[in-house]
């Protein structure tokens, strides 16, 4: 029910942004108008050659997306509409020489013109039918290489056979007539007033029905899928308001086409920036894991490691490294009294004591079971002692209410201190010292810090 509304309210989204938009473009357009009620007749294919470079960026899109992700197959399909349309404008532009030689009085075929578009529209129509179909069945494309042979080839022959039928149709081809247009008078035939311009809304209208009681306009990229089939239907309507093809209902057309092809551009631009966004994203979040300990969220002991090798190389009696191990105290006993998981609980409190201890650019790091190690940057043996004392002052100082039982029962733990005042010793070297340090706070009786000496 509540899936029904929101969809009902994407609906009515479309509508309305659609009406804002047409609204707005015919105000902009018949602002335009005013200024000049004859113009150039250059604008058209001008209008035209920006067309076709849009068409040709947006087919590109879609291919490059469907070879980074084979799952979107239906992509082919627009891909593929938007290639096709590119090439028939290149025989609506044949139908305006003028363009090329930059001679506005060159008479120009407008029959050719409408029957590339007429048969443009048919082929968007039917493509972009067939990439919803084949989003609706997005299973299909797991079914492996072969039915992808099959659907893309089927899909390039169709196009090839609309590209094959506008050119016969068109008076490059001696083969095949049609009168859409009287070139001599430039006004629309009965043939496209009672039949084409209907069978083009009625192809968009069916496609926009289409796509919406499939998508659901659940994306962004189904939603401007919609606008655009909306915009085409104005074009159409437009273009049946005018008696002439040479009519300004021509270049609103044009108009508007540019309009919505524009909205695919910047919704595929739009997802470019979400998938950058969402891969950047999980990039951090699997560096994040790769580098911390999952139960306490300290460092793990590889990053230890890794910048304790990396700060050792600059160390010196000016610039001292210590490091400080620590181990709890008869953690056995914790477990074998309160189980296991309170026994995590306790790791856990007492990595959030050492992180909290540490500066920024410090490092806390989980190295063993209940073993912690301290990287403290720039920090003296001295300093680094007071730093142990006061961790161990922390966590014996605190008992199972203060702890919010995250501690069962008062704990202790054992320190050892090591600080490292030039290069000479490796990584492991100063680790086993700081341990072994720590071992001899324990022999001494545990919950104390020793630092170690020479
Ligand atoms: P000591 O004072 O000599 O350190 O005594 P101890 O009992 O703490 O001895 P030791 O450090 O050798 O024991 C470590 C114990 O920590 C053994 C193991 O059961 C427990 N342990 C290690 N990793 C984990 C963990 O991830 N979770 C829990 N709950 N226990 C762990
Ligand atoms: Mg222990
Ligand atoms: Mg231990």
């Amino acid at each position: 029910m509540i899936e029904t509304k929101n969809h009902l309210h994407r609906y009515f989204f479309l509508f309305a942004i659609g009406f804002v938009a047409i609204t707005l473009l015919e105000l902009a357009f018949r602002q335009v108008a005013q200024l000049d009620s004859s113009p150039s007749p250059l604008l058209f294919p001008a209008m035209t050659i920006f067309l076709l470079v849009f068409h040709i960026m947006v087919a590109g899109f879609m291919l490059m997306k469907y070879f980074c992700d084979k799952k979107h197959l239906y992509l082919v399909a627009i891909a593929c509409a938007f290639a096709g349309s590119a090439i028939m404008m290149l025989g609506t532009l044949n139908s305006f020489p003028a363009w090329f030689i930059c001679h506005s009085t060159t008479v120009a075929n407008y029959n050719d013109a409408i029957i590339f578009f007429t048969f443009r529209n048919m082929m968007m129509a039917m493509l972009f039918t067939t990439s919803i179909v084949l989003f609706h069945q997005q299973k299909w494309a797991a079914r492996g290489a072969w039915f992808h042979t099959m659907v893309v080839s089927g899909i390039i022959l169709f196009t090839l056979m609309m590209l094959l039928l506008a050119y016969l149709y068109s008076s490059f081809n001696p083969t095949l007539d049609i009168s859409l247009v009287d070139n001599k008078t430039h006004a629309f035939t009965s043939l496209w007033n009672h039949f084409f311009s209907w069978l083009l809304i009625a192809l968009w209208t069916m496609t926009l029905l289409l796509l919406l009681r499939i998508t659901q306009l659940r994306s962004f990229f189904w939603f401007s899928g919609g606008f655009f089939c909306i915009c085409y239907i104005f074009t159409m309507l437009f273009l049946l308001s005018d008696r002439n093809s040479d009519g300004l209902a021509w270049y609103q057309a044009r108009f508007f086409e540019t309009t919505s092809t524009l909205f695919i551009i910047f919704t595929l631009l739009y997802d470019i920036f979400n998938l950058y966004r969402d891969s950047q994203d999980k990039y951090l979040h699997s560096y994040q894991n790769s580098i911390r300990d999952p139960l306490t969220r300290l460092h793990n002991r590889s990053y230890f490691y890794d910048t304790l090798v990396r700060q050792l190389a600059e160390a010196s009696p000016l610039k001292p490294v210590s490091i400080i191990v620590s181990d709890l105290d008869r953690f056995k006993r914790i477990n074998d009294t309160y189980g296991h998981l309170q026994g995590d609980k306790v790791i856990q409190f007492v990595a959030s004591v050492l992180q909290h201890v540490i500066r920024l650019d410090d490092v806390a790091a989980r190295i063993g079971g209940e073993e912690f190690a301290l990287l403290l940057n720039n920090t003296t043996a001295e300093d680094a002692q007071h730093v142990a004392e006061r961790i161990r002052l922390t966590i014996a100082g605190h008992d199972a209410t203060s702890s919010q039982q995250q501690l069962p029962e008062s704990i202790t733990l054992s320190l050892g201190v090591y600080t490292a005042t030039s290069p000479e010793l490796t990584a492991e070297a100063c680790v086993e010292r700081a341990d072994k340090a720590m071992y001899q706070a324990k022999e001494t009786g545990r919950n104390r810090v020793v630092v170690w000496k020479e």
